[in-house]
């Protein structure tokens, strides 16, 4: 047992959290950051945005290779899979980031603990390890960054094998024959490219009448035609009322959404993705008095303060998207108050990307929010179709749209779906953090040829003057 004192106390080493407590350590706090996980870099790192990458990125070049390769003149031989290698290959990715924590934690003098944290007190934390061992720590600050849970599906349990969720999606030992997604968000779609690429039948079942509700709803059709263009079937206006399993399958009962009959749906494997929900069991914050609403989220002033002084949280357990980089910019912003620093994030700026092919990625308002927000503005459109880079690669599929404001011509939102959509996204949320306008964008010199051109483009034609098209 000891009785450690630091400035701060991390709780969660994802991405908010090991973010923040290196940049605490940097101004001089002396920092502990404590994770239940043995690894660093929490949902995002082991079981989040790095391997569905690496899958996406595998999978897309089985596709590539098998089916598109030839029309570039590449001739190949027979090509197959290899499951165990693309898996042990996003595992490896996986380790060796992980490890890079852990790495830039001795470098910046961050001290580790592995175990799980509890708060016992204000200043205090009890950290119990593997052995049930208890350490004891205390610190000026406590920051909370624990992040997020798989949101449960009411008569639907998940055991990682026939009915799984995200993280079970990202191990599975063979490609399902016939996949069912439930819930048609970023996470459903992008597992589901995965393992449509890799050769199941996907069924999305979506209990809205659109996937990607978030997202600007033009971008969403276009999506939703590129992926059954793909081969995935939507259910959209469709609930799950339950799921049973079998040595043969899953029998999902599915209804209509405003109810009605009942009809039954055979798979192999069920995802279950319909969101994620802030995860603070067993943190102590009912018994030290920190307020949450009624799905879990953490009331926190402007400068991450929770209603308990000295207790702040950032993250996914906080409102805003459930995004790795929100977390991060947050964690920064939240120790550089501590430090009496003024701190920024803009969340009108917060960029959002779907890595399925084709990439859709947003920035700022959708055409919807700014119709029910009565703003006037410009809508200026570029299909990549017109644009010469995505011509020569062959990939086409898409448009930039910019939302310009009809009297400033501020740009108010972006949204993008075709090739790299969530590179071009970048350029936007600068150039609204910098408060551009369309013209701003129209005339920065953009090099040719390259897919950003069709973001210049768009820029123009929000006052109709594309030039190329
Ligand atoms: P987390 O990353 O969830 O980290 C919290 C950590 O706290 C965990 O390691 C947990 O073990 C630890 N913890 C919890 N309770 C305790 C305790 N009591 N004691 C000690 N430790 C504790 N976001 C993107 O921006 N881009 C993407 O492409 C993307 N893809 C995703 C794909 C999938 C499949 C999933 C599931 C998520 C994805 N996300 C993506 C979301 C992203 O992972 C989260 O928004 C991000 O990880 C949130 O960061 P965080 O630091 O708030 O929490």
């Amino acid at each position: 047992m000891s009785d450690e004192k630091f400035d701060l106390i991390v709780i969660g080493g994802g991405p908010g959290g090991y973010v923040a407590a290196i940049r605490a350590a940097q101004l001089d706090m002396k920092v502990a950051c404590v994770d239940k996980r043995a690894s660093w870099g929490g949902t995002c790192l082991n079981v989040g945005c790095i391997p569905s990458k690496a899958l996406l990125h595998s999978s897309e070049k089985f596709i590539e290779t098998r089916d598109h390769l030839a029309e570039h003149g590449v001739k190949t031989g027979k090509v197959s899979l290899d499951l165990a290698a693309m898996m042990a290959r996003k595992d490896q990715v996986v380790a060796d980031l992980t490890q890079g924590i852990a790495f830039l934690f001795k470098k910046n003098k961050v001290t580790p603990f592995h175990g799980a944290a509890r708060i016992t007190g204000p200043g205090t934390v009890e950290v119990v390890g593997d052995n049930d061992d208890i350490q004891k720590l205390q610190a000026g600050k406590i920051l909370i960054a624990t992040g997020s849970e798989v949101a449960p599906l009411p008569g639907v349990a998940i055991d990682e094998k026939q009915i799984v969720s995200s993280t079970g999606a990202l191990t599975l030992g063979k490609v399902p024959k016939r996949l069912v997604v439930v819930g048609g968000g970023y996470i459903g779609l992008e597992m589901g490219s995965v393992w449509r690429r890799l050769g199941s039948d996907v069924t999305v079942v979506e209990f809205l009448d659109t996937i990607v509700p978030a997202m600007d709803a033009e971008v969403a059709k276009q999506l939703h035609h590129s992926l059954e263009k793909q081969g995935f079937e939507f259910r959209l206006g469709t609930k799950v009322a339950g799921a049973e399993t079998s040595k043969s399958g899953v029998t999902l009962s599915l209804e209509p959404a405003q109810g009605g009959e009942t009809e039954n749906f055979e798979c192999d494997v069920v995802l279950v993705s319909i969101g994620r929900l802030p995860y603070t069991d067993g943190l102590g914050l009912d018994e030290i008095g920190v307020n949450r609403d009624n799905r879990g989220v953490i009331s926190v002033d402007g400068r991450f303060e929770t209603n308990v002084p000295g207790i702040f949280a950032i993250g996914d357990v906080i409102p805003g998207p459930m995004l790795a980089h929100k977390a991060e910019d947050e964690g920064v912003v939240a120790v550089e108050m501590m430090a009496g620093q003024s701190g920024h994030i803009n969340y009108d700026a917060i960029p959002a990307v779907v890595y399925t092919a084709p990439e859709a990625s947003s920035v700022g308002r959708t055409e919807e929010q700014l119709k029910a927000d009565g703003v006037d503005y410009n809508v200026g459109k570029f299909p990549f179709m017109a644009n010469s880079r995505a011509r020569a690669n062959g990939d086409t599929e898409g448009f930039v749209k910019i939302l310009a404001d009809a009297t400033t011509d501020a740009v108010l939102g972006v949204h993008i779906i075709g090739p790299d959509a969530g590179m071009l996204i970048a350029e936007l949320a600068l150039a609204m953090e910098f408060g551009a306008s369309a013209e701003d964008i129209a005339r920065t010199c953009h090099a040719h040829p390259t897919l950003n051109e069709a973001v210049k483009e768009a820029a123009l034609a929000t006052d109709g003057r594309a030039l190329h098209i």
